[in-house]
């Protein structure tokens, strides 16, 4: 057997792992020897007789675990991507394992005690401020993390990380697992009325590759709307495909729901804090539950009255087919009429004008030369993990070159549903790396020789996690642990929803948004529908994100000790309680399928979109009213916020953008609830 890849750095440019040497077999070796490498190192450090310095102890911290490093990147990663029944295995193998991994170096007292002893004497280290702040911030991830707890409560500690921890896996699995099983398997092309000739075709396709030749197969989003929604003319089907959806995973996860968020609450407890909601927003920009509660409360009323006034204008339009009530299943489909009479908009009618190619190059690359002066070169020579991903080289200006970034933009079934971005290497002045990120969509692939024409809304999409890769790009941190996007989950938001803005600037829309085949411009009165059409359904996009925002915060502000009997019914009551209960909107994730939270890393932290969004309108608004160009504009982004990752308080680098503290009024405004 050829040696493990991971147990050396890669030699590839910019360390790219080395993608064509990976096999799964060499995932729970490498974890072993990362992990018990890490704790060898870190065992020096506590045994160096010197007394603790900055270099022997913090940065030492920081340089520890890179075969570890190395291997988690590769191995997050090709869970989301690229998964199976073997990946999955050493997945639930390796979770607790990490866990306690992690536990180890945080409870170690040896290594807080040395860390304890340089915070008490920060002051007088003559660190420089980005070193000043390792050494806070590290000190507070070990406080956070248990390090002050007696014997007994660490222990316990240990328990609760390491069954949370394999919960989450568990409750991923589940949900992949049951969002395959409920795909929607129709038996006539008739069903499918309402979609195009290529999506009837791609479901015919699609049952044949899952084994129902002949039929005709709907796989689902991990959302709980679906697209096919708004266009499926047969009532019932539309009832089937919605119902399919909000009952994913029930069974399995709701206890899973209810057993994580007791530990979470007793976890908290542990660590001196009211609720887990309480303990996750003290280390957030946020501050406190109390100014999370106050915003989202200001957006619940006025968010319900605009969808209610949307429901009443579609229970007319749904009259007029002799529906007496406007279901769930009805909203999207009836909603795409209204805004097809209103508006005279037709979302298919724009897609020609959606070419994957043409948007990326002409559109996404395009913008960021406009604002940052980067280019972008494909590097077909580069092997990713997955044919479908690609590697494209970046660079500055004047040529330098920056980093890679890697677009992976179609749906499989071994990849996870939504969109992300995540880095295979994370830059740091101290390590001499540049970042490697990688972008990852699920446009359903067309049948070959198709081009690939987007949606509005899939559009939006590759703009905003373009954001988050120039943000991972652009760092410029000394330290890992403050690389590019290391910063809060309620500030991470901030850097990709800004990204969305040169998808409508006049010069960028007109330079990409062409037809595939003629090459005509998007007719300048389409898009003045377009823009006329943008605020309509905003009461429903509101409710169903504050939704699902509302039940985070409901499982996640549960006392310690307090019992929940069902999930659905705690659902229920807590969606009730908080005011945003509309019946024809179910949350954009209910409780058994929501991943940011009960798997990933959202738990009381799905608030962070709409707090982000206050920061983002408040600098797109700058950017058109600063009275710099948009070249200076972005370099004072890049320079000022994007560069600094978490090196500095993110809220400052906000300040010295902006030039004062965010307000909400553009946000209010732009989601028409001023
Ligand atoms: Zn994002």
């Amino acid at each position: 057997m050829t040696e493990n890849p991971f147990f050396k750095p890669s030699t590839l440019v910019f360390e790219l792992p080395p993608f064509a040497e990976i096999r799964a077999e060499h995932y729970l070796p490498a974890y072993e020897r990362g992990m018990a490498e890490q704790l060898a190192e870190i065992a020096a450090i506590t045994a160096d007789p010197q007394p603790p310095t900055f270099a022997n102890t913090l940065v030492a911290l920081e340089r520890s675990g890179e075969v570890l490093r190395r291997v988690e990147a590769v191995f997050r990663n090709q869970v989301s991507v690229d998964t199976s029944d073997v990946v999955d295995e050493v997945d639930a193998k390796v979770s607790p394992l990490l866990a306690a991994h992690h536990d180890a170096i945080h409870l170690d007292r040896a290594l807080f005690a040395r860390i304890e002893d340089l915070y008490g004497r920060r002051a007088e280290l003559g660190l420089d401020p980005e070193s000043l702040r390792l050494l806070e911030r590290r000190h507070t991830a070990f406080v956070r993390s248990g390090a002050r707890l007696g014997a007994a409560e660490q222990e316990r500690l240990r328990e609760l990380n390491a069954e949370l921890a394999a919960l989450a896996t568990t409750f991923q699995q589940n949900v992949n697992a049951a969002t395959k099983a409920a795909a929607l398997v129709l038996d006539s092309a008739d069903e499918l009325d309402g979609l195009s000739a290529d999506a009837v075709a791609a479901a015919a396709e699609n049952a044949r590759v899952l084994g129902h030749d002949g039929k005709y197969v709907l796989s689902l989003r991990s959302t709980s709307g679906q697209p096919e929604l708004a266009l499926l003319t047969d009532r019932s089907v539309r009832e089937r495909l919605l119902a399919a959806s909000l009952g994913r995973a029930a069974d399995v996860n709701g206890p899973i729901a209810i057993r994580m968020a007791g530990l979470r609450a007793e976890r908290a407890g542990l660590l001196g804090h009211s609720t887990h909601a309480a303990y996750v927003v003290a280390d957030e920009t946020a501050g406190s539950v109390e100014a999370v509660a106050g915003l989202l409360s200001r957006l619940v009323e006025p968010a319900v009255a605009i969808a209610r006034r949307e429901a009443a204008e579609l229970a007319q339009a749904a009259a007029a087919d002799g529906i007496e009530e406007l279901a769930a299943h009805d909203w999207a489909y009836y909603s795409e009429k209204v805004r097809q009479d209103s508006y005279h908009v037709d979302a298919a009618a724009l897609r020609p004008y959606f070419e994957l190619e043409r948007v990326l190059h002409d559109g996404v690359f395009f913008a960021a030369g406009l604002a940052y002066g980067l280019s972008f070169t494909e590097r077909p020579d580069l092997t990713a993990y997955h044919p479908d991903a690609r590697v494209f080289e970046v660079a500055e200006e004047d040529g330098t070159r920056l980093g890679l970034f890697v677009g992976d933009f179609h749906a499989r079934a071994s990849k996870r549903g939504g969109a992300w971005m995540d880095e295979l290497v994370s830059q740091s002045a101290l390590t001499g790396r540049r970042a490697v990120v990688m972008n990852n969509l699920n446009v359903p692939k067309p049948a070959p020789g198709e081009p690939v024409l987007l949606t509005w809304d899939e559009v939006r999409v590759l703009f905003h996690e373009f954001g988050h890769a120039l943000h991972g790009l652009f760092s410029d941190v000394r330290y890992p642990l403050f690389a590019g996007t290391a910063v809060p989950r309620d500030f991470v938001e901030f850097p990709s929803q800004v990204n969305e803005m040169w998808m409508v600037r006049p010069e960028v829309l007109a330079n990409y948004a062409r037809h595939h085949v003629t090459g005509e411009p998007l007719p300048a009165e389409l898009v003045e529908r377009m823009a006329a059409a943008e605020g309509f359904g905003q009461g429903f996009r509101t409710v169903e994100y504050l939704a699902a925002t509302l039940l985070d915060w409901a499982w996640h502000t549960l006392p310690r000790g307090r019992e929940v009997a069902d999930a659905e019914e705690f659902e229920a009551r807590a969606l009730e309680e908080a005011g945003i209960a509309v019946p024809a909107i179910p949350p954009r994730y209910r409780s058994a399928y929501f991943q940011h939270v009960f798997s990933g890393g959202y738990s009381a932290g799905y608030y962070a979109y709409i707090w982000s969004e206050v920061l983002d309108a408040d600098t797109v608004r700058w950017f058109g009213e600063n009275g710099r160009s948009v070249r200076e504009s972005g370099e004072v982004f890049r320079r000022e916020l994007l560069s600094r990752g978490f090196s500095r308080d993110p809220l400052e680098s906000f300040r010295a953008v902006v030039g004062r503290a965010p307000e909400t009024g553009p946000l209010l405004a732009r989601r028409g609830l001023a």
